[in-house]
């Protein structure tokens, strides 16, 4: 038989001594802001990805310059709950090292962004004395854990965040390199030094990343579907019966590669709460022994799935989990966005939903939002929650304090009503500074859909919640599959067109159009968005409608992604 070549990455991980490589010697050297390939793959483990500012690339380039190296360093907030203090934490430190604004994404964690070299380690070690951490938010390995906004909602939301921040902690990679590197007092040179065990994940981790979220019905915030495993809370009475288990979810694909494609996850059954980790390790584990590790572009656990078969997938579980592993129980969403504005949570608290757009925490000419958010932090005592639809909660606010920071909302012009599809709207960071970004996203989708406004105001529907997803590339970070109208960047200036998602994530959009401009895109949204205002049926959302209407065929099958994909006439 003749052997799998590993891919490249395997072989990084498996000379990294768990995840050191020379990073240390590779951050002390000055001949280069950036660092080595092999660095750059492991330092993703540890929460950074090298990034090069792509406006400048040209003109550096005529000076002879290397490209404009700086990292972007993702902060781990499980079920994304951060404390004030944490939030002036990091909002000083993007301050003092980043670029200076806040990223909050769509996987409810922080981003900074534009962090240089020689500033890397102050900025993780600031990061960790905040009591949060950047370990294992990129990378093969399993990444921050979302749960549905807002734990104090009620006891079972409470239970599920208790539950989030379990899987957090049991999921998190054990080697000692982190702490070596970027907290401790020391820093130890890589290599030889440690000998480190990894009872999870073994020495080379994962085969690609590994997402997990849990969603609490009737609301889909965390777009649970779109996960490698995803638990959908289940209560009875206001009691927490345990979880239903999806498996295989992911959205990222390659253009012109048709064996990669976005997946939604199965329903493979149901587990009490207590077994929800162990449910978690049996499928990170069978996922660590059998997905590809030589071709990435096929490493994730969707892809294992449909490579060996859901049924030997399911067997394999339940093999693990034995009796644990029960018969899926009914459940229903009835939407994937956040609830904005304030309500009041079991504990007798407040809490405030706000519109960030594009996820950006910045002061601009339009919105002085970050110096707002300070000032809010500042004058609170309670938590903000991240929502995994880029917003914030300004949570846990005492009926006391309620009037101080709706005050503070208006002096800020915090509370400004957005219509539907602005307020439905994700945009992942894409250029200038994501490598892989074929286009803008999120620089420029606020601007589109002011002109998108225009149309939906003359047709009378800017009330209509409707979810419109942008990305710079196909690569899927703001899950752009998910959109009833999906945007995903496949050169300068230019998007393919998908529509049709379902309204709760349920079903996954198809490709409508290819490489339009802003002019074609608003073309051929104009004729479809008029039918919709004219023809809807009674509360029909527009994903639906688009697939009663035949302009797109319906999608439920990852597989299916790529087929029967109607010619379209520009
Ligand atoms: Fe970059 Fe693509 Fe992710 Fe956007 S979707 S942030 S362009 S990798």
């Amino acid at each position: 038989m003749s052997e799998i070549k590993l891919s490249e990455v395997e072989r990084i991980k498996i000379e990294s001594n768990y995840l050191r490589g020379n990073i240390v010697e590779d951050l002390a050297n000055p001949i280069t802001a950036g660092v080595s390939e092999d660095n750059q793959q492991l330092m993703k483990l540890h929460g950074s990805y090298q990034q090069q500012d792509r406006d400048l690339d040209e003109e550096r380039r005529k000076q002879k310059l290397e490209p404009l190296y700086s990292f972007l360093i993702r902060v781990r907030v499980p079920g994304g709950v951060a404390t004030a203090k944490q939030w002036l934490d990091i909002d000083k430190l993007a301050d003092i090292y980043g670029n200076p604004t806040i990223k909050l994404t769509t996987r409810q964690a922080f981003e900074l962004h534009g962090v240089v070299k020689r500033k890397l380690r102050a900025t993780i070690n600031g990061i960790n004395k905040t009591l949060l951490d950047t370990l294992a938010a990129c990378g093969d390995v399993n990444r921050n854990v979302m749960s549905s906004a807002n734990p104090w909602e009620s006891e079972v939301h409470q239970q599920v965040y208790n539950d989030a921040r379990a899987l957090h902690t049991d999921l998190s990679p054990q080697t000692t390199a982190y702490h070596e590197i970027w907290v401790g007092d020391e820093l130890v040179a890589g290599g030889e030094k440690k000998e480190d065990f990894e009872p999870l994940y073994g020495k080379t981790y994962l085969p690609r990343k590994f997402k997990v979220a849990i969603a609490i019905p009737p609301r889909n915030d965390v777009d649970v579907y779109a996960n490698d495993l995803g638990f959908i809370a289940i209560a009875e009475n206001g009691k927490l019966l345990g979880y239903n288990i999806l498996a295989g979810g992911g959205m990222g694909m390659t253009f012109g590669i048709e064996t990669t494609y976005p997946r939604l996850g199965n329903l493979i059954g149901f587990v009490k709460p207590e077994y929800v980790v162990e449910a978690a390790k049996a499928v990170i584990i069978w996922q660590r022994d059998n997905g590809n590790r030589s071709d990435r572009k096929n490493a994730r656990l969707k892809y294992t799935i449909d490579r060996l078969g859901l049924n030997i997938f399911k067997n394999a579980i339940r093999t693990a989990l034995g009796d644990k592993l029960e018969e899926a129980r009914p459940f229903h969403f009835d939407s994937n966005g956040d609830k904005y504005g304030w309500e009041k949570g079991f504990n007798g608290k407040w809490y405030f939903t706000l519109y960030v757009e594009g996820g950006k925490v910045k002061n601009d000419h339009k919105l002085q939002l970050k110096t707002a958010l300070q000032e809010i932090a500042q004058n609170h005592t309670g938590n903000f929650i991240l929502t995994g639809n880029q917003n914030l909660v300004i949570a846990d606010v005492e009926e006391a304090d309620k009037a101080k920071i709706e005050k503070l909302l208006e002096k800020w012009k915090l509370n400004k009503h957005f219509g539907g599809m602005r307020r439905n709207s994700l945009a992942c960071v894409a250029l200038p500074l994501c490598g892989m970004a074929f286009a803008e996203a999120e620089r420029y989708l606020p601007s589109l859909v002011d002109k998108i406004e225009v149309e939906l105001k003359a047709l009378h529907i800017e009330e209509e919640d409707i979810i419109l997803r942008m990305t710079g590339c196909p690569n899927g970070c703001a899950r752009p599959y998910l959109g009833e109208i999906g945007l995903v960047g496949k050169s300068p200036g230019k998007y393919n067109l998908y529509l049709g998602a379902g309204f709760t994530g349920n079903r996954l959009n198809k490709l409508y159009a290819e490489l339009l401009s802003e002019e074609e895109i608003l073309a051929a949204l104009r004729p479809i968005l008029a039918d919709y205002a004219s023809n809807r049926n009674n509360a029909e959302r527009f994903g639906d409608f688009v697939v009663r209407k035949g302009y797109v065929n319906a999608t439920i099958e990852g597989l299916q992604f790529h087929k029967d994909i109607k010619p379209f006439q520009k």
